[in-house]
């Protein structure tokens, strides 16, 4: 099994639409960067480049580069996918925690997890999505993002029976 960890900010700007998880909320204010700005998608996608030890977003998708210019950060997290599988890992599950002011996370949770198991191939109830106001932290004008995945080794034509071992205690059946 592999872990890995993201996390990324970003500051709120006026005039662009918000995006956070792939999808698009209604607010009057977005996330600048060099991409479309969606802070979870750059965590989840330096999760999974750490779990395998690979160049981080940044190295892999420089800021500097015109390509990424308004780029729809699912490139990105795809790119990590493709590296994670070939690689020989799956992902089991992913954790996050979104921290900012405003918009509440919470009315949009459900369509963001649904969007994140349709990039990541895994079933929404392995996705956790949760969010917090930054109190005392004066980070108001930015949105922060935090998550952790758990990879395992692909599974392989050889994967062992579930048959117990001979001479095994065998445990009582529960109802
Ligand atoms: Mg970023």
């Amino acid at each position: 099994m592999r872990i890995g960890y993201g996390w990324d900010s970003h500051e709120f700007k006026s005039g662009i639409p918000l995006r956070i998880g792939g999808i698009e909320i209604e607010h009057p204010r977005g996330l600048g960067g060099h991409s479309d700005g969606d802070v979870l998608l750059h965590a989840i996608t330096d999760a999974l480049l750490g779990a395998i030890a690979a160049p981080d977003i940044g190295t892999l998708f420089s800021p500097g580069d015109a390509r990424w210019k308004g780029a729809d950060s699912s490139l990105f997290l795809e790119e990590a996918m493709r590296r994670m599988k070939a690689a020989g890992y799956a992902i089991t599950n992913v954790d996050s925690t979104l921290i900012l002011a405003q918009p509440k996370i919470g009315p949009h949770a459900a369509a963001i997890r649904e969007k994140l198991a349709g990039l990541l191939g895994i079933p929404a109830n392995c996705i956790g999505v949760k969010a917090k106001t930054p109190e005392g932290m004066g980070t108001d004008n930015a949105a922060i993002a935090h998550a952790a995945v758990l990879l395992e080794k692909s599974k392989t034509s050889s994967a062992k029976s579930s048959t117990s071992k001979p001479g095994h205690s065998q445990s009582k059946t529960r109802h």
